[in-house]
């Protein structure tokens, strides 16, 4: 039993990142463990800690090291190997061991958990009636009451007891211990899919998905533990494969962790791991209260249940024998952190799945350039499937120039080809998907005299037209919710023409009600699914047919399956090619993938109409064909050449400040040490910056940043923890936080 614990203090000053030692007071050291919270004496203050590692020795003087308190009250024991993660997290993403805790650490708190309790007779009848003999006698009238009670039913909820008995519950303690009564305590787990039924489950795969589980089941069997990448088109039946693979490795007693990104978390999805896996199923979405989340989190503790499905968060589900991690969609951005630690689901997946003896599974139609480069270079293992399983031919795909379209005096958002589509689907009652990929920046507000284009007052970004469309009046920023009403005006030239520009969905919606009248149009975007229910009311009322145009951002074309849709427009297909991100060509090609997989999904056949001002863009062209290798050679060829990602790593250093000149001083000090420390070290790097950050300015808070760019991601982790070294001692840090993104995937 050790005598000293190495704990972190829990204090959100973000600058104090070290351990502290604490002797441990005989009583507690029996009972102290790895990942337990405490509280210690910190300065005069009183504040909680995690254990992070126990030990026999210490640096601090043995005089003045302080006890431990006491073991706080309703913590959350982190298990060690969580604790492990935490720190290769915070070494690979930078933050404190405190953000890092916390992001492993499901739930803070312990919420009270429904405890369902029932009382019996604990004795023979016979002898009960004796003791109400004797209770009447001696006027315990209470206890008189309960015993009679419980010589006429078998069983009493406590509640009906000190309800309806009016029996007090020390009353029932005392008896208890008196051991008169039984008390049967049961843990009431709140199932959030405890309320479905379950079908019988019977599929036979087909055989490039058997291909595909034989493959990953050698390996596992012979003791191998890999990362796979699971390449297959939409509809190739992914999700088929997953819950083999699952069934195989419970079987052997292990656990999974299955990701889906949270948009593609629908009922339907989490219906057909029910099918199969019945309660043994459990999911986390962000909708959960506190204490739903910390009781899937038990659940997989005690062992439960052997599945949980849920977004990025539910990576660190606290499965002691942890088997298979499937990460569904993987070149989803949203498996990004955008929160210190700002860490990668998939890398991080690996990571923990290297600590546990665990095999890691990443699938997608479209893989990221990242992944299909590491299975390239043999880090990962590739598997494909090519074919849809229900044989549906992949859909016919047209590209329309726009700018031909603007020639022969066709001005609408709708190309001629489209609305000829459009008319056909009508008539024949099949449905349209009108998908527009742009967001953020649909519906900014200019002035179609001078250009002035009307910008949020504390952030560097233009505001958007909202509600009721051009009548309502106000305009909205997207990045700190400001609401201001639109001048009559514009405020650079005065001019009267001043409007909300074009194409959002919300305009799109009222060109397609125009052009026709005779069809019931839905739309899908952030302002009409503000809740879930919507969301899913949404779609629901698609998939019935009870519209025939659905319009909408990036969120419709997101798994879901609508068999009568045998028409998908993309409208602007360019509109995401140039934001400043270099991931846009890749987004773009992705985006439009999925959109045309849309089409077709039930009996007939598919059709989509791309449009675009840029119909020779590589991404288009390839997103034409829906030719994934082609698109992939012409992107890393212009990654090499930019040395980006993956082919090279990139460290992005923010600066954030109130004052601008702190933020650039910051940047600027920063970038002169990081330059030194390379020159020293020899490293080969390129370095860009200060500039400003794509969005300058949030909140009026400014944003400065700097590149760098290395070979190995190892050297950027060093010069990462330099540079933490240097902000710590440095005062002109002082009002600046500087924060650290290692490549980066949702710009910055
Ligand atoms: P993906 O995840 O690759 O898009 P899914 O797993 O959703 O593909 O499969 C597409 C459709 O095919 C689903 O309706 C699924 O139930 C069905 N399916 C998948 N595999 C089989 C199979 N072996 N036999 C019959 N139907 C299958
Ligand atoms: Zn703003
Ligand atoms: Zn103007």
């Amino acid at each position: 039993m050790s005598k000293y614990a190495r704990i972190i203090v829990d204090i959100s000053q973000e600058k104090l990142d070290k351990t502290f030692d604490y002797r441990i007071p005989e009583h507690l050291r029996a009972q102290l463990a790895v990942g337990m919270q405490v509280t210690v004496p910190f300065g005069n203050r009183r504040m909680t800690g995690y254990v992070i590692e126990l030990t026999d020795e210490t640096d601090f003087d043995e005089e003045k090291i302080k006890d431990i308190f006491h073991i706080t009250k309703n913590s959350v024991p982190l298990e060690s190997h969580l604790i492990a993660l935490a720190a290769w997290m915070r070494k690979n993403y930078g933050g404190t061991m405190n953000h890092a805790l916390k992001t492993v650490l499901p739930v803070k708190q312990k919420k009270k958990m429904e405890e369902h309790k029932r009382v019996r007779l604990a004795v023979h009848p016979v002898e009960a009636k004796n003791l109400l003999a004797e209770f009447v006698r001696k006027h315990s009238t209470a206890r008189a009451r309960l015993l009679e009670a419980l010589l006429e039913v078998e069983e009493l909820d406590w509640a009906v007891i000190t309800g309806k008995l009016a029996v007090s519950s020390s009353v029932i303690r005392a008896l208890e211990e008196q051991g008169v009564l039984k008390v049967i305590r049961e843990t009431q787990y709140r199932n959030p899919v405890g309320h479905l039924s379950r079908k019988d489950y019977v599929r036979q795969l087909n055989e490039e998905q058997q291909r595909v589980v034989d493959t990953f089941l050698s390996d596992y069997e012979s003791g191998e533990r890999k990362t796979y990448l699971l390449k297959g088109v939409t509809g190739s039946g992914k999700t088929e494969v997953y819950m083999e693979l699952i069934a195989h490795i419970v079987a052997q007693g292990k656990q999974a962790i299955v990701l889906i990104p949270e948009i593609a978390l629908t009922y339907q999805t989490v219906m057909r791991f029910y099918n199969r896996f019945g309660d043994r199923v459990s999911v986390l979405n962000s909708r959960m209260t506190a204490g739903e989340r910390y009781d899937q989190f038990l659940r997989a503790k005690n062992g439960e249940i052997d599945i949980i499905i849920g977004p990025r968060s539910a990576l660190f589900t606290p499965f002691l024998n942890l088997g298979l991690i499937i990460i569904d969609e993987e070149h989803e951005a949203s498996y990004k952190s955008e929160n210190v630690p700002r860490y990668h689901a998939r890398e991080t997946a690996i990571a923990r799945a290297a600590m546990l003896g665990a095999a890691v599974v990443l699938g997608s139609a479209t893989p990221s350039v990242d992944s299909f480069y590491k299975a390239k270079s043999g880090e990962y293992c590739l598997l494909t499937m090519e074919k849809r399983v229900k044989e549906q031919p992949l859909p016919e795909c047209e590209v329309i120039d726009l700018r031909e379209e603007l020639r022969l005096g066709n001005r609408s958002i709708l190309s001629g080809r489209l609305t000829e589509l459009m008319e056909q689907r009508l008539r024949d009652g099949q449905q349209t998907m009108l998908f527009l990929n742009r967001r953020g920046m649909s519906g900014f507000v200019s002035c179609r005299a001078c250009g002035y284009v009307i910008k949020c007052p504390h952030c560097d970004v233009s505001l958007s037209q909202h509600g009721g469309g051009e009548a309502s009046g106000r305009m909205v920023c997207h990045y700190c919710g400001c609401e201001m009403p639109r001048p009559k005006t514009c405020p650079s030239c005065g001019s009267k023409y001043i409007s909300g520009f074009k194409a959002g969905t919300e305009k799109v919606e009222q060109i397609v009600k125009q052009r026709f009248p005779q069809a019931r149009v839905l739309r899908m975007d952030t302002d009409t699914t503000r809740n879930r229910e919507s969301y899913e009311q949404i779609l629901s009322a698609f998939a019935n047919h009870e519209a025939d145009i659905l319009v909408g951002t990036q969120m419709i074309v997101k798994g879901h399956d609508f068999p009568d849709v045998t028409l998908v427009g993309v409208l602007a297909a360019d509109l995401s090619l140039y934001v400043s991100d270099y991931h846009a060509p890749e987004r773009t090609f992705q985006l439009l993938v999925q959109a045309a997989g849309r089409a077709g999904r039930g009996r007939l056949p598919g059709e989509v109409v791309i449009q675009t001002y840029d119909p020779e863009h590589y991404a288009i062209v390839a997103a034409k064909s829906q030719d994934y290798e082609a698109f992939y050679e012409q992107e890393i060829e212009y990654r090499a050449l930019m040395y980006y990602p993956p082919v090279w790593n990139l460290l992005v250093i923010l600066c954030a400040s109130r004052s601008e000149a702190d933020a650039a001083e910051g940047a600027r000090l920063l970038k002169r040490r990081v330059d030194q420390w390379s020159q020293g070290a020899g490293l080969l790097m390129q370095v860009i910056g200060p500039a400003d950050a794509a969005v300058a300015k949030v909140n009026d808070i400014y944003k400065k940043v700097l590149y760098l760019k290395t070979q190995d991601y190892a050297d950027l982790v060093k010069i990462k923890d330099e540079a933490e070294k240097f902000i710590r001692e440095n005062r002109a840090y002082k009002d600046v936080a500087v924060q650290f993104d290692f490549n980066p995937v949702n710009g910055f």
